[in-house]
């Protein structure tokens, strides 16, 4: 039987999905037994030209990390998926956006003029820029237009599964690993997890009085070892998240802060997270409501942290 071909590729993210491939272990040599990696920048020697000669759908599979933040990743999301059969979002960038994507607070003026001028290590006297072209007496520089928003991949073009997490749990790459090797992939659009209910699913925690008078940063409490991190006043996403990461986070103190996207049937995670966060709160008057949502810190990068780009604002209107 022929080998598979997969490629992979790495766009608006931190790397972080890469380390995640490798995290399956030992069964990469199961993997290396029926599969080729016929593309995959960060650790092989193939060229874009090399994936252009290929004739369409010759990949069985890709696996896509990362957001839409310039044009080059754009092009390359449009490549591959000429080139695959299988299109998947791989982890929390590719499926909402992710961490990048709470750049879409701002636009490309505002994020240029912080990073090349106003952080306190630059030193740009002449107020230079990034310019997609440029003319040089050798001919002509191109470098990638950088888009004023972060977009996911199924904004770009047609994504067929989705592996969650920031990044992947190694037991979740290898479930739809193991489906591809097996022919055995579910029906197309499905999010392939061992859990399609909440983290709350997977989570040891006990939960039973839901009332909270103040919420808390986690460096500011030491919290109970075995109650559900939200009824002490701290933020967990586990009741708006996706389960099938076995719930790591809470167990180790920290609150779930969402990585494995909404659980099925959500359209906004963040107001999914919202509401379940507005129905804890232990009181009826406005005056002491208004005082317990005031002690929410960062309260985008806490109900959006990866999700901003797929919700339904998607961005911040700039005037
Ligand atoms: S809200 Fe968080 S800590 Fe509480 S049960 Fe759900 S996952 Fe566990
Ligand atoms: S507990 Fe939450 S943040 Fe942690 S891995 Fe699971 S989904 Fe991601």
């Amino acid at each position: 039987m022929a080998k598979l071909k997969i490629a992979l590729y790495w766009a608006a993210s931190c790397g972080g999905c890469e380390i995640a491939q490798l995290q399956i272990g030992d069964k990469i040599l199961k993997l290396a037994e029926v599969a080729d990696i016929v593309f995959w920048p960060v650790a092989i020697d193939a060229k874009y030209k090399d994936v252009e000669a290929m004739p369409e759908k010759s990949i069985d599979v890709c696996l896509f990390n990362g957001g839409i933040r310039n044009s080059e990743q754009e092009h390359l999301a449009k490549m591959l998926r000429e080139k695959s059969k299988v299109m998947i979002a791989y982890g929390a960038c590719a499926s909402e956006g992710g961490i990048p994507g709470l750049a879409n607070l701002f636009n490309r003026e505002l994020i240029f003029q912080r990073v090349y001028l106003e952080t306190p290590s630059t030193d740009n006297k002449d107020k230079v820029f990034p310019q997609p072209k440029y003319k040089v007496p050798e001919g002509e520089l191109n470098i990638p237009e950088f888009y004023d928003t972060v977009r996911t991949l199924a904004q770009t073009v047609d994504v067929d599964y989705t592996i969650p997490g920031c990044p992947p749990e190694a037991r979740t790459t290898w479930l739809a690993l193991e489906a591809l090797i097996e022919g055995k992939l579910p029906p197309k659009g499905t999010v392939i997890t061992h859990n399609a209910k909440a983290v709350c699913d997977d989570c040891p925690r006990k939960r039973d009085v839901k009332k909270v008078k103040k919420f808390y940063r986690t460096f500011e409490i030491i919290p109970e070892p075995e109650i559900c991190l939200l009824e002490q006043g701290l933020l967990c996403a586990g009741i708006a998240t996706r389960g099938g990461c076995e719930a790591p986070c809470p167990q180790a103190n920290m609150p779930c802060t969402g990585c494995y996207g909404p659980v099925d049937g959500v359209i906004d995670q963040g107001a999914h997270f919202l509401s379940g966060v507005s129905s804890v709160i232990d009181s009826n008057d406005p005056t002491e409501i208004d005082k317990i949502i005031a002690g929410i810190h960062d309260p985008v990068g806490i109900f959006y942290r990866y999700s901003l780009a797929d919700s339904l604002l998607r961005r911040a209107r700039i005037k």
